[in-house]
């Protein structure tokens, strides 16, 4: 008799343990870790289901008392061992109960059938052919069998379709010929392919010396066993493309798998192909607008060994290869590495547990690295790689600083400063490319009253109501929309209007200064439809249009050779943000939006314009100094105690009640406090209300501990599990947010 313990799937800390169940003899045969099981649950035998977690010869419990596995859920999805350890690695690290841990790295589960195709085959004894085509060309009845039989013997494989369509042969007589053995039919799951690239594209590229050396030196490193994650410090077009492709081409010539995670909105069709021109079909590519049926082919593919490398964003993490050998993840200070929503892992840190677990490597690339890996990599944990020079076309651009506040003192009101105005001009001439960047944060226009000062708030959210071109006001955090305004719903007042600069605005005044230019805008609005964002980056590439407006959408992804040109609106709006991580953000954003200049054979220049040209992250992402970047911004966390100095926790709390949101987080700052006087050494700060206090009518606070001992933190998180346990379940809902994770 075996005995298995299943995790139920029910999301409640309750429960969050393994319960044990008897496996069922008829069950024995099939049943495996990680499959999704069918269960009697609680007193009332409620059928329930449940993941299978481990299966064991002798029980722990009663025999006598234990209950039987119902069933194996029908089309479920089994989930790899080792994937289960990565979801139990993800449930104590950033707090989670197990069961939506494992639904994190559950393989999408399948919710259209496979395209099915049906091949007829020759029977491979050639006698029994011939006599059979003897027989047949003698019998004027047998014209058709005749005809099937030539065909299936000409041939190797005939797909079934082309034999009923094409040669025009019944269903009865392919049925016929069957039953007399002297043809097969097969059945072919086709998996339907991600993305469609037909012709034989060359590999032309040679890492240049500087490119080959890091390459090399990761290799030897992973050759003799040093499994550190590298980190690859490069500016934007300095070729670290090359390099992954270079190492991940060395890792699948010994038979491993590799897996690349690029940002959903880098990950165009451009630098896909790129890949493809060295590997063919050897990868495939997971995205948002794949359907379900589509992500679960691509994962199938990569089960089946039909592909070794996959690229896409987070999820593809979760791609379940069983000799992955590398996973390399480009642009890795990116936010959209972190899950939104609880648990709120990290793609970096999970990579590195799953690497590991692997025997496999982990390689970082960004232009901008978080100041956390670089930290990490000044202290040893990472091996720290950087390319200074760009692998082809010209150094990097001319960057100028333009303070906004001169503009307005000498009476311009414009968007656009009179230098960057000059520089539109000259560029228009000369039939140049031209980028406008703005902050998408900052400039989603609201809408507030002239003469009281209110803005016009969304009724369940701490937010004021954004105007949409539709003629609507329309909530971001809950979706609620009204009909705009005309008076003032706080005073009465008609002097009520819209605020701040929209992408479309800037597209109005730019239209309005530079009448015969094309222009094109990218933002939410307009790439709101499949592929629009793909569109629009490729019509710029294709010259269609002088200029681009847009958001942080327009960073990433494309080459654009004839852009000369790139002016940062209002460079400084992130630096108010209110997080620590402001000035990093800012940074980022300006490094990153003028790497998209003179990509070509032509200088390019940036213009930044700001309201605060004598801050630090404004002045060093002019000079694109990026380690003398990191040594100011380091000496502020380490000043304020914030990450990477300090490890940090977050605990977000919400709930429609306030009563109890308050008395809840005072409660655990209580238990923080006993803790602190215990002897453990971590900072309690707040609780305070959450930046925006309320969401869809609920109260949102926020608590945060610091603390030099990430185990610490750990361990506040374990105490507080248990404490939410005795919670009664009144609607409070927690989220731990943890900043640092020292792997
Ligand atoms: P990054 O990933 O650092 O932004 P890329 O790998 O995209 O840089 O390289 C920038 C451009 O330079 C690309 O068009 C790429 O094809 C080209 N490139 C990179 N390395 C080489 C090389 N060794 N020889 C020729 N072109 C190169
Ligand atoms: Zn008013
Ligand atoms: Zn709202």
């Amino acid at each position: 008799m075996k005995y298995a313990d299943v995790i139920v799937d029910i999301s409640h800390e309750n429960v969050d343990r393994p319960f044990e169940y008897i496996v069922p003899s008829e069950l024995e045969a099939s049943l495996r870790c990680g499959c999704q099981v069918v269960i009697p649950f609680g007193k009332g035998n409620k059928q329930i289901q449940g993941f299978v977690i481990n299966i064991k010869e002798e029980p722990t419990f009663d025999v006598n008392r234990l209950k039987a596995i119902e069933s194996i859920l029908p089309g479920s999805r089994r989930i790899e061992s080792h994937m289960i350890e990565l979801a139990a690695y993800i449930r104590e690290n950033y707090g989670s109960t197990m069961n939506k841990a494992l639904k994190i790295v559950l393989p999408v589960r399948k919710k259209s059938s496979p395209i099915v195709e049906k091949y007829i085959s020759c029977s491979p004894d050639r006698q029994k052919v011939e006599e059979a085509l003897e027989r047949y060309r003698s019998d004027k009845r047998m014209v058709a069998r005749c005809r099937l039989l030539e065909e299936a013997a000409k041939e190797k494989v005939l797909p079934y379709n082309i034999v009923r369509d094409k040669l025009n042969i019944s269903v009865q007589t392919i049925r016929s010929l069957e039953k007399e053995g002297l043809i097969r039919i097969d059945i072919m799951e086709n998996l339907r392919d991600a993305f469609q690239i037909k012709e034989q594209l060359p590999y032309t590229i040679r890492l240049n010396p500087d490119q080959l050396g890091i390459a090399d030196d990761i290799w030897e490193r992973y050759q003799a066993q040093d499994l550190r994650p590298s980190l690859i410090r490069g500016i934007t077009g300095s070729g670290k493309t090359e390099i992954y492709i270079e190492l991940i081409d060395r890792m699948i010539r010994q038979g491993k798998q590799a897996i690349v995670l690029i940002p959903e909105i880098a990950l165009t069709y451009q630098t896909v192909l790129r890949f493809y021109k060295k590997f063919g079909d050897r990868i495939s590519v997971i995205n948002s607008r794949l359907t379900a049926a589509q992500k679960h082919d691509q994962l199938e593919k990569a089960r089946r060994h039909e592909v070794d490398i996959i690229i896409g964003p987070r999820s593809a993490l979760f791609t379940p290869f069983d000799h992955l050998g590398i996973i390399i993840i480009d642009e890795e200070h990116e936010s959209t590495y972190k899950n939104e929503n609880a648990p709120r892992y990290h793609s970096r840190e999970v990579a590195v547990k799953l690497a590991q677990m692997s025997g496999g490597i982990v390689v970082l690339g960004s232009a901008t690295p978080s100041v956390e890996s670089y930290y990490k990599a000044k202290n040893g944990i990472y091996q720290l790689y950087s390319l200074d020079k760009r692998a082809k076309g010209k150094g990097l651009p001319e960057v100028s600083i333009v303070d906004l506040r001169q503009e307005l003192a000498s009476g311009n009101r414009s968007i656009i400063s009179r230098k960057l105005d000059e520089l539109i001009r000259d560029r228009l001439e000369r039939k140049e490319q031209i980028i406008l960047f703005i902050n998408r944060r900052a400039y989603q226009s609201f809408v507030s009253c002239r003469s009281c000062g209110a803005p016009v708030q969304c009724p369940h959210c701490d937010v004021s109501l954004k105007y949409h071109r539709n003629g609507k006001l329309i909530c971001h955090y809950c979706g609620y929309e009204m009909p705009m305004v005309r008076v003032c719903p706080s005073c009465g007042s008609k002097y009520i209007g819209t605020f701040g600069a929209g992408t479309q605005k800037v597209e109005e005044e730019v239209n309005r200064l530079y009448p015969e230019a094309m222009t094109l805008r990218m933002d939410m609005d307009t790439t709101r439809e499949k592929d629009g964002h793909e569109k629009i980056l490729s019509a710029f590439a294709n010259r269609e249009a002088d200029i681009l407006v847009g958001t942080q959408m327009i960073v990433k992804g494309h080459d654009f050779p004839d852009v000369t040109l790139v002016g940062i609106l209002a460079a400084d709006i992130s630096l108010y943000s209110g997080s620590y991580l402001s000035a990093e953000r800012t940074f980022q954003l300006i490094t990153q939006a003028s790497g998209r200049a003179g990509r070509g054979a032509r200088q390019g220049n940036v213009i930044i314009q700001t309201y605060s040209p004598e801050n630090y992250a404004v002045q060093m992402g002019a000079s694109q100094d990026y380690p003398q970047f990191y040594e100011h911004e380091m000496s502020y966390r380490k000043l304020l105690g914030y990450p990477p100095s300090m490890n940090m926790l977050g605990i977000f709390a919400a709930s429609k009640d306030e009563r109890l949101l308050q008395e809840s987080m005072e409660q655990i700052s209580r238990m923080v406090d006993q803790k602190i006087r215990e002897g453990l050494n971590v900072i309690r700060i707040g609780p305070s209300a959450a930046p925006i206090a309320r969401i869809q009518d609920q109260y949102r606070k926020i608590l945060y501990i610091k603390a030099p001992d990430y185990a610490d933190l750990t361990r506040i998180k374990d105490l507080m599990e248990e404490m939410a346990e005795q919670f009664p379940d009144k609607g409070l809902s927690l989220i731990y947010d943890f900043s640092l994770n020292a792997n």
